[in-house]
């Protein structure tokens, strides 16, 4: 296993129980996606977290963070923003990415730490912006950039009716 940018040597950490290190990584996680949103390809994840040796294991807390893209639910235009998913896990020998992770050798992977939180908080339903006004049902104008003048919907089945009581609809 090679040793990627989240990977912590902590044989000396726990030789000393009590102490905190402060560790702050960034690297790359592929295929960080779901279905209305993605960490663009590419993008950096940060970890910023504290371990201790605590019980055997080392206790990792802190702050993921990543930036996201994805297509506003409402307007169909693009959204991004910024994660921060706070984070507080065990890694233990044996663990089994259950319950806790595994410590081996005594080195800590945060990527799968990293990545199942943000893949927890990726969002589902994005918005562009709060509030966003979306699309006219009607004729699909962008609220966002003005009313149309659209009428409120009508029943379709209403709407041919109207069209043939139109004076000038033949
Ligand atoms: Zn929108
Ligand atoms: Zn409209």
């Amino acid at each position: 296993m090679t040793a990627g940018p989240f990977v912590v040597g902590v044989a000396k950490l726990r030789r000393q129980p009590g102490h905190r290190w402060h560790e702050v990584r960034h690297g790359v996680v592929e295929d960080l996606a779901c279905s209305g949103s993605a960490v663009p390809a590419g993008a950096e994840c940060a970890a910023e977290v504290t371990l201790e040796a605590i019980g055997g294991g080392v206790e990792v807390t802190g702050t993921v963070s990543a930036a996201w893209e994805g297509t506003c639910r409402r307007c169909l235009a693009p959204a991004s923003g910024v994660l921060h998913v706070p984070v507080r896990e065990l890694y233990t020998p044996g663990g089994d990415g259950e319950d806790t992770y595994p410590l081996v050798d005594d080195q800590v992977d945060l990527q799968p730490l990293v990545r199942d939180a943000v893949l927890l908080e990726l969002p589902q339903a994005p918005l562009c912006r709060t509030g966003c006004q979306g699309l006219c049902p009607t004729c699909g104008a962008d609220r966002n950039e003005g009313t149309c003048g659209c009428r409120a919907p009508v029943d379709p089945r209403w709407a041919v009716l109207d069209a043939l009581r139109r004076p000038d609809g033949g």
